[in-house]
């Protein structure tokens, strides 16, 4: 560019950032995404800018409140049910049908790409990025598989007795209802109290009130780094306890979340009660054992690395030339007698209490069980100055380093095992996946876990329930459901002539955003708040 004055483009940056300061303050996506909607009837086309959706605050602070408000209004919705709602039902709507579309059409120019050897990695970019927004509109599960979980196999021969230490449950058949007990007082007025629990890991070692180990050469961050990788198996575990244990099909909305000693814990809204002592046996009996090939020895080092064997698809020894054994060889040489890798377990202590709906105390805990969803795991200690939290930071991610993730970690080849769905140029230490990263310290699962029939909505409707509020409170007409198929969408990229540059694709959100608070302020005054918030509001629409 050679247009202007000296001044002119050295304030150009600064305009941007402006610009950008402004549509964040005004609550407007700062990395909107482009859509390219044709009208398949006129053939007029249109630019749509649609908001990211992002739910984290560190790539868009607006689209990451505006996802925990909208997982604060799904909690609120679903906790204090008293008749059992319907599972929502599981035809992809207009949206993520939107979505699918455009995941299926780069999927095609990615394979294009790939026979013609391109380079695929902006596809892929963008893959990732469409499969975030898919997930974001309630479709569960991936497009595309990866690896092949599914396949039937044999039975393997493994010891499935409880440890001793474990006190078994007893078991009752899981009656349909989803609802708690109702209890009537002597006036005659029933209440249905439900619950906030939350439950942590163990203890690794003493810690200080910032979390910090008070000894780290002892803290034991082997154990802290397993226990988070495999939190979500056993979280799963404990909702099968605690559904066969109470007798009903208990329903939670629950959100991961790190504590100061960055190791995950859980909090829980559940529909109904369950009594603090039931719960402590619950807990103490619920476990989760990793059958994972024994990975506490180096079989090679850095140094050493076992080579890519083209034509078997696997690796071998380099000095030998002996191929490893396979993923599946290895977990079948898990004889009856062996010990798991790791068991799973949650600490003794839990906080239980109890929730009556629509009470200050519910408001609050909703506040508390949304209020970390817009950070990462590894962000919990900001002050980079705290060189005690950062170097406990750096200890657990060191102890990750090693640690396979899953079944197709690349460290599984350091304990001398071809990993699962092997690929080339695996290395150990440099695993891809998100685990072993500092922003996810070992937990890259879902931060929010929210059981079938919560809400009977899925975040789809809790959404559109929220447009249908905002289009009848400004007077706007909703878009007839026999219009959309009139449309096709496709996204616009940086290369193509009519991409709208990033600056003047904030100055159009900003011109929107600033327009509609404007006509919804005039509207409030005269309709008044939205009827669905409580008045003390723990989340801002
Ligand atoms: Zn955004
Ligand atoms: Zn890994």
């Amino acid at each position: 560019m050679t247009g202007g004055t000296r001044m002119e483009r050295l304030s150009m940056p600064l305009a941007r950032d402006a610009i950008r300061q402004l549509t964040e303050a005004a609550g407007g996506c700062i990395r909107p995404v482009q859509l390219r909607r044709t009208d398949t009837t006129t053939g007029k086309v249109d630019q749509i800018l649609v908001p990211c959706g992002s739910t984290r605050e560190d790539q868009c602070p607006a689209c990451a409140k505006r996802a925990a408000s909208l997982r604060a209004q799904q909690c609120r919705e679903g906790w204090h049910l008293t008749a059992d709602p319907e599972p929502p039902a599981p035809v992809p709507d207009v949206e993520q049908a939107g979505w699918l579309l455009l995941r299926a059409e780069a999927q095609v120019r990615r394979d294009h790409a790939l026979a013609a050897s391109a380079d695929t990695s902006v596809l892929d970019e963008l893959i990732g990025e469409l499969d975030d927004h898919i997930t974001a509109a309630g479709i569960r599960g991936t497009v595309t598989s990866r690896g092949n979980d599914d396949r039937p196999r044999a039975r393997r021969s493994r010891s499935t007795r409880r440890r001793q230490d474990t006190p078994d449950l007893p078991a009752r058949p899981i009656a349909k209802t989803t609802t708690g007990r109702t209890y009537t007082a002597p006036d005659g007025k029933t209440w249905q109290p439900s619950m906030f629990l939350t439950l942590t890991c163990d203890s690794y070692g003493k810690v200080g009130p910032d979390g910090i180990p008070a000894s780290p050469a002892t803290y034991d961050y082997q154990r802290a780094a397993r226990d988070a990788l495999h939190f979500a198996a056993l979280f799963d575990r404990f909702i099968q306890n605690l559904r066969r244990y109470a007798g009903r099909d208990i329903q939670y909305f629950a959100t991961i979340e790190p504590q100061k000693r960055l190791a995950p814990h859980v909090h829980l809204a559940i529909r109904g009660t369950i009594s603090r002592a039931d719960l402590r046996q619950i807990i103490a009996a619920t476990y989760h054992q990793v059958w994972w090939p024994p990975a506490d020895h180096v079989a090679y080092g850095d140094d050493e690395l076992p080579a890519w064997h083209e034509a078997s698809g696997r690796y071998l020894d380099p000095a030998t030339g002996e191929l490893l054994p396979s993923w599946d060889d290895a977990l079948d040489a898990i004889g009856p007698h062996n010990e798991p890798l790791h068991v799973a377990r949650f600490g003794p202590k839990f906080d239980a209490q109890g929730v009556i709906a629509g009470s200050k105390d519910a408001g609050r805990c909703i506040g508390y069980l949304t209020k970390y969803l817009t950070k990462q795991i590894g962000t919990v200690h900001t002050d980079d100055s705290n060189t005690a939290a950062t170097d406990h930071a750096d200890q657990l991610v060191q102890a990750l380093r090693y640690e396979p993730c899953s079944p197709g970690c690349a460290n599984w080849l350091r304990c001398g095992i071809t990993p699962k769905d092997p690929k080339p140029g695996m290395r150990p230490g440099h695993c891809r996946g998100k685990a072993h990263r500092r922003a996810y310290l070992g937990y890259a699962g879902r931060r929010v876990l929210v059981s079938r029939r919560w809400s009977g909505k899925t975040l789809t409707d809790h959404k559109a329930d929220r447009r249908t509020w905002l289009l009848a409170t400004l007077g706007l007409p909703d878009l007839p459901a026999t219009e959309a198929g009139r449309y096709s969408w496709q996204r616009v990229t940086q290369a193509d002539p009519d991409h709208i540059p990033p600056s003047a694709a904030l100055l159009h959100v900003l011109t929107d955003r600033s327009r509609q608070k404007a006509a919804l302020a005039l509207a409030r005054e005269r309709h008044g708040p939205r009827p669905d918030l409580p008045a003390t509001g723990e989340a801002a629409a």
